[in-house]
């Protein structure tokens, strides 16, 4: 209960994992194992790590206890007591979901005065001897995203998503979630999540299979009537330990070799499992603590209301907002461009931020959605993990997606009320951060055009943007 409660997480996000519990504890004792699996309505469950594991020390004297190391620090600090307090050997052994030990991080970090993730992957290129030719990486680069970045069209001859079958455990755990956690954000009718590695494994061949191939070309598109495009959808299954990353990359290196998908596609994707998500937990516990709290731009403006209740006018936010709650998802460029941007340009506080993609995707965990939502996404941490914000205007959200069509707001215009709000939003945000931004080179095109302007039309986007940013502090928003 613990677990569920510390931050109030997105129903089919607890369902998903309860079911995905059960299922691995019956199958631990269909392969003979002794299962102590305490189920969160029974009576003497004590509702947290520390309380059940000291009732089992209690009930069955263990000569010794050895788990994995946990994932967040919060669970850290909680196992670090043990070995003191309970008077029996814990030995903690290394998390082989990830390739890179933290360890290892550390010691790719020390010495080193910024953290290229670019240079971290081309390790674990190294490493992994994936998509390698000797020293050299296959194609003669390491990177082919000048390739992929295009906007998507409605494809309506794009594979169907794999369908999960629901057993009687998940029903139950989905009625026992609905009543615990009535108030909680999320749907939870159209479950359709794995809950067995072998059926996590189905659906990472299907992906691989059916969208690899177009994963790279769409990979930063958005598109209102398709939430997944050709994203694997597959975090939920490698956060859990269904799938392991390594394996996963290796068999989509294959299908490279075998001609079955391009190597932008397949380069792209690797990337993201070898470079971004080592790295970002390597971030995690390199400088946490203090990271989850950075605030670099001193953004304190609360929450808005819709990102609860998706309504707002925004076609982009309402879209993503609307299908977070219905899947417990939303893809990469959903996050950091639409509901990310939106928050950094309007300069809520990061730490709301935070708690929010903590508590609606289904896939996160502190030690891979702090340093993407504080560093990449709102550049909280001043440029350990980006080496610019990710501020964009209503143009790059029109280039890449079909939502500006269905808006209320006109992306053609930069002020008044029919403006859109990410036009005035983006300039009034590099306007208000100009002392800490403009010694950021890769900022100085933007600042050069925002000082050719006329007075007058600076004038009038900071006013458009001071009466924006005024209605959406009020109890009834924009
Ligand atoms: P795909 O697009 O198919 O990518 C393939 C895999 O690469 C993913 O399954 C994931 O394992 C990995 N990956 C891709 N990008 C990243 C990244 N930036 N960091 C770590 N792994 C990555 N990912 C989480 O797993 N949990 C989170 O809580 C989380 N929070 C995020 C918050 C923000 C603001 C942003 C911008 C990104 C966040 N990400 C998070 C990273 C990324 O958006 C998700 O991993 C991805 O959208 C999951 O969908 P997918 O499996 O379809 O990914
Ligand atoms: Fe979003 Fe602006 Fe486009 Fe509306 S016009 S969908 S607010 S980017």
């Amino acid at each position: 209960m613990a677990e569920a409660t510390y931050v109030g997480h997105h129903k089919k996000k607890i369902a998903f994992i309860f079911s995905s519990m059960r299922h691995f504890a019956q199958e631990l004792r269909d392969r003979g194992y002794h299962v102590r699996y305490v189920t969160i309505d029974d009576p003497a469950n004590s509702g947290s790590f520390d309380g059940e594991l000291r009732r089992a020390v209690s009930d069955m004297c263990p000569k010794s206890i050895q788990l994995t190391e946990p994932g967040e620090w919060r669970v850290h600090e909680i196992v670090c007591g043990w070995q003191a307090s309970l008077n029996t050997p814990v030995k903690i052994v290394e998390d082989k979901r990830f390739i890179c030990s933290k360890a290892e991080f550390a010691a790719w970090a020390a010495g080193r005065k910024t953290f290229v993730m670019e240079f971290f992957y081309r390790e674990m290129r190294r490493k992994t001897g994936l998509l390698m030719q000797g020293d050299e990486p296959v194609g003669g680069k390491w990177n082919f995203d000048t390739e992929n970045r295009r906007p998507a069209n409605p494809d309506m001859f794009r594979p169907e998503r794999r369908v999960t079958s629901q057993d009687a455990v998940t029903d139950e755990v989905i009625g026992i979630v609905g009543r615990l956690f009535p108030d909680n954000f999320g749907e939870l009718n159209d479950f359709n999540f794995a809950v067995t590695s072998s059926e996590a494994i189905r659906i990472s061949d299907d992906f691989l299979r059916n969208h690899l191939a177009e994963f790279g070309s769409t990979q930063d598109a958005m598109l209102a009537d398709d939430p997944f495009l050709n994203h694997s959808l597959l975090s939920f299954y490698i956060n859990v330990g269904f799938i392991d990353p390594l394996d996963l990359c290796r068999r989509a290196e294959s299908a490279y070799l075998d001609g079955r998908a391009p190597l932008n596609s397949v380069e792209g994707f690797i990337r993201q499992i070898i470079g971004w998500r080592e790295y970002m937990r390597g971030i995690y516990w390199l400088s946490m603590r203090a990271y989850r709290e950075m605030n670099f731009f001193n953004s304190e403006r609360p929450l808005p209301a819709f990102y609860w209740s998706g309504e707002t006018d925004m076609n982009c936010v309402a879209t993503v907002v609307r299908e977070t709650r219905a899947n417990a998802y939303a893809h990469h460029i959903q996050r950091l461009m639409i509901t990310g941007n939106f928050a950094l340009i309007a300069g809520v506080d990061p730490r709301q931020v935070h708690e929010w993609y903590l508590e609606v995707y289904a896939d996160a965990y502190e030690w891979v959605e702090v340093p993407n939502v504080i560093g990449m996404s709102q550049f909280a941490d001043g440029g350990i993990v980006g080496t610019k914000p990710y501020a964009a205007s209503g143009k790059y959200i029109s280039h890449m997606s079909d939502y500006c069509a269905n808006c209320r707001f006109s992306v053609e215009k930069r002020t008044g009320d029919d403006a859109c709000p990410f036009n005035f939003l983006y300039w009034d945000f590099l306007a208000r951060n100009r002392n800490r931004l403009s010694v950021n080179r890769r900022l100085s095109r933007q600042y050069a055009n925002w000082d050719r302007m006329y007075e007058a039309d600076r004038v009038e986007i900071i006013e458009s943007a001071a009466r924006y940013l005024s209605k959406l502090s009020q109890p009834e928003g924009v």
